[in-house]
């Protein structure tokens, strides 16, 4: 648990997280809140955020012990996380963040996990405490676009599929195997590569998180991220005067479950 704070000290909101699996845990990870940020007659309600994982646990003579999947996964979760304390809306609710934008917040704070210079402030032996070697970070840096291609198309197939479903007019009963096939092939999807996700488990297809018809946008906001992270790199990957991120990003929150 966590007490987040402006810099002047000001209680801005508390952030807890719960990042190992246990018996009866959905799996995957997410950011949501116990309580939204909102400002009603002038009485300032900060929010209560929290962020859920499936790490991998400590073991009886070895801390956690995160791989670099892991590491993004909670960076990310943390970005959509942090949508909430710089909140600023009159209504909670008011300001939902459209679909296409709502993975801007978190995979931009993917770039930081893999950054060098952040990397040796938190990648540390667990036994001597010693920053991550440059050879490992290298190795890192170059496994980075190793089968990009691959992962790009077989996440667009997925999208591909999720639109599928949700432009259908006729909703006469029919085999999803067979649609499935249907709307991979009108996109020739080429038999080495699959969906990432078949249809009946592919979560945000279904209404539930929101993300329904709007797989699709993780590579949207990647653009958009790339483009917003252009900005830290060209003056300092800590640059505190691009307040405009804050304003403009951050600030934009959405109360939606966020995976
Ligand atoms: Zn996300």
């Amino acid at each position: 648990m966590f007490e987040v704070l402006e810099a002047d000290g000001t209680h801005i909101g508390i952030f807890c997280s719960d990042y190992f699996p246990r018996d009866g845990k959905r799996s995957g990870a997410w950011s949501s809140s116990f309580r939204s940020q909102s400002n009603i007659g002038g009485e300032f309600i900060t929010p209560f955020v929290y962020n859920v994982g499936n790490f991998a646990k400590p073991t009886a003579d070895k801390p956690p012990l995160m791989s670099m999947d892991e590491v993004e996964t909670l960076f990310h979760e943390l970005g959509h996380g942090l949508n909430s304390p710089f909140g600023n809306t009159v209504y909670s609710g008011s300001r939902r963040v459209p679909r296409d934008f709502v993975e801007l917040p978190s995979q931009i704070m993917e770039n930081w996990a893999r950054e060098p210079a952040v990397l040796k402030t938190y990648a540390l032996h667990y036994e001597t405490g010693e920053p991550i070697p440059q050879e490992l970070i290298d190795k890192i840096e170059s496994a980075r676009h190793s089968n990009q291609g691959f992962m790009t198309v077989e996440y667009l197939a997925a999208s591909f599929l999720d639109m599928d479903w949700h432009v259908l007019t006729d909703t006469s009963e029919r085999d999803v195997a067979q649609f499935e096939k249907e709307s991979m092939d009108t996109i020739r999807l080429i038999p080495e590569i699959e969906s990432r996700y078949q249809s009946t488990s592919l979560g945000h297809i279904s209404s539930s998180g929101g993300y329904s018809a709007g797989y699709y946008s993780y590579i949207w906001a990647a653009a958009l991220d790339a483009d917003a992270y252009r900005a830290f790199k060209e003056t300092d990957l800590f640059n505190k005067d691009l307040a405009a991120f804050r304003e403009n990003v951050l600030s934009m929150r959405s109360n939606d479950t966020m995976t």
